[in-house]
């Protein structure tokens, strides 16, 4: 398997009136064929400003993706893409599917006719042809009675479904990446778990990629085989799935941990937010992003940046509590300061 997607030292700005908000500071990382990845973060950390850009969204001000960004699909940079090239790229290589279906469905279009039009544009067929395929991909996304569904609206599917609909319009190219943006946040959660369960099973029947960006970790493990935390614009942890939930190495993602709700414990007290806020952005700290909220810090924490720590072949974290002269967790005074 080859890889597929490279982002390499991906650096993204947004010019506002207040100044230059830095909001993805030098990302990296390689998604393989078939492969699933989830990046995780609160919001404001870079990940849905990470996502956009690879799917070619932010090409005009007040966005600008940096000098010396690289976005690799198939080895071919996408930043250097012609208009025609996005437009391949765009649907039949990549597709994106949103947090609120009822943003990106078009409420006047029948269901089918907004699957049929990807179809019809990126591959060519003609209107019946089409149609017949919209329907076989509300099947395929189980939507029970898919021929007179195709010929409904919106606004007649119930928030569940209109995720379905949403999939099966991402899908219907067969696209190499599905870049997935909280797509459960807006549902209840035995939805949640519906929806999850859909994309895990297309992914094993059509061989799709899958980038998953969310806030909440209790999605992730299901689904995601690797795992990048994000913060502040910056990678601070990445590895599989297992590593991130058993061995979790880093401040931060022991925070988002311990914000996810566990069915084993009933104690309301085990549950966690993070206190603090992130930092501001155009004037990112010098030293880890992290310091103002995090009880462990020290000063090196605040005065330098911390290096990228190999914890194993596929675990990394960025952490001044792995450098070797550390002191061990349980030694360190609680500073929040
Ligand atoms: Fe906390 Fe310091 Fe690690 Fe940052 S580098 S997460 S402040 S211990």
């Amino acid at each position: 398997m080859g890889k597929l997607l490279e982002v390499k030292n991906l650096r993204v700005s947004y010019h506002t009136y207040a100044g230059e908000v830095q909001s993805v500071r030098g990302v990296s990382f390689e998604l393989d064929r078939g492969e699933s990845i989830a990046i995780v973060g609160e919001s404001g950390c870079g990940k849905t400003v990470t996502s956009k850009s690879i799917m070619g969204l932010i090409q005009t001000p007040p966005g600008e993706i940096k000098e010396g960004s690289q976005i690799l699909f198939d080895g071919r940079d996408i930043l250097k893409f012609s208009k025609k090239e996005w437009q391949q790229y765009r649907g039949a290589e990549v597709s994106m599917i949103f947090q609120d279906p009822m943003t990106s469905l078009n409420p006047t279009m029948k269901i089918g006719n907004q699957i049929a039009e990807s179809l019809i544009i990126h591959r060519g067929m003609n209107k019946k042809q089409a149609f017949e395929e919209a329907v076989r991909m509300l099947e395929l996304v189980n939507i029970p009675n898919a021929r007179s569904r195709a010929n409904q609206y919106p606004h007649q599917f119930s928030g569940g479904m209109r995720q379905r609909a949403m999939i099966a319009i991402a899908l219907a190219c067969n696209p190499k990446i599905l870049i997935a943006d909280e797509p459960t946040t807006a549902l209840d959660v035995t939805i949640q778990a519906q929806i999850i369960e859909l994309m895990k099973d297309l992914q094993k029947k059509l061989g799709t990629a899958i980038i998953l960006i969310t806030h909440d970790l209790g999605v992730v493990a299901d689904i995601a085989q690797k795992v990048i935390v994000m913060y502040a614009g910056q990678i601070v942890e990445r590895g599989n799935a297992d590593e991130l939930f058993y061995s979790p190495r880093h401040p931060y993602t022991w925070s988002l941990l311990k914000a996810v709700p566990r069915l084993d414990s009933e104690k309301k007290e085990d549950l966690v937010s993070i206190q603090g806020t992130p930092p501001d952005l155009i004037a990112p700290p010098k030293g880890c992003p992290f310091a103002s909220r995090c009880k462990y810090c020290m000063q090196i924490c605040k005065e330098q940046a911390p290096p990228v720590t190999k914890i194993s072949d596929t675990h990394e974290a960025s952490c001044w509590l792995h450098h070797p002269l550390a002191p061990r967790v349980d030694e360190i005074a609680v500073e929040t300061g």
